[in-house]
Parts: structure tokens; sequence; C-alpha cells
């Protein structure tokens, strides 16, 4: 009844490209019951796509620092934070200009790939993002 991956017995590394800026490297992790658990790796300034998760996305970072962005607010983020993206959102995530970035991603559902970020998109979360807490 368990779907058990051990670590380092799944995939090798990709560097992921078609639905983000800049360079991003992911390890999958789990899938099961609608569920994509992986790990993302983002050099600075890196960046997912506009993006909506059917059923919600945890996040939980792992190292670095960075963002979490919507149409309407962003937040920056460091290692331990945990966000909780509800289902439907449009939004990114990425590294912040400065450091690296990487999160523990835990999609539910669907994914829908919008459109790239833009640098003035990504420069104005940067500017206005709050601290989580
Ligand atoms: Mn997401």
């Amino acid at each position: 009844m368990f779907t058990v991956t051990r670590a380092h017995a799944g995939q090798p590394s990709s560097r992921a490209d078609s639905t983000f800026t800049g360079e991003v490297w992911r390890d999958p992790i789990l899938r099961a019951d609608g569920i994509n658990a992986g790990n993302v790796f983002f050099t600075p300034r890196a960046r997912t796509f506009w993006h909506i998760h059917e059923r919600g996305q945890l996040l939980i970072v792992a190292g670095g620092e960075g963002f979490v962005a919507g149409r309407e607010a962003a937040v920056r983020v460091a290692k331990g934070d945990a966000v909780w993206t509800p289902p439907g959102a449009a939004h990114w995530h990425g590294a912040c200009a400065e450091r690296f970035f990487t999160h523990t991603a835990v999609s539910v559902g669907q994914v829908e790939w919008l459109e790239a970020v833009t640098d003035e998109e990504y420069e104005h979360a940067a500017a206005t993002a709050s601290s989580v807490g």
C-alpha cells in the first residue's frame, strides 16, 4: 500500500529549462495519487514561469533565499520557511539576486504553466517582497 522511493535510487538530476528562466535543476522524489514531490535548485535570479497548481503546492525551503510571488504580493523566504500556495493561484518561485535557492516542492494535482516571469516582474517582486512572519 505504500509508495516508497529511496534517496539516490531514482532518476538523475535534470536541468529544467522549458518552464524556467535561468539555471534550474530538479531531483524528483516521489509521484503518487496526484502528489508530485521534488527538490529544485535555483541559481541566483533563476525562477519558474508563472503557473497554477490545480490543488495547491507546499514549498519547504531547504537552503539559500528566494521569493514566492503572486499577482498581488511577494514574500521573501529562507531556509526552514514553508509556504502553501492555494489551488488556482497564479504564482512563481525563484532565487533572490544574491544567493542560490533550494526548496522541496510538494504539488497536488495538475500544473498549468503560463508565461515567463519578465525581468520587470522579477525586479518588482524583489523590491516589494515582505518577509515571512
Ligand atoms: Mn508553484
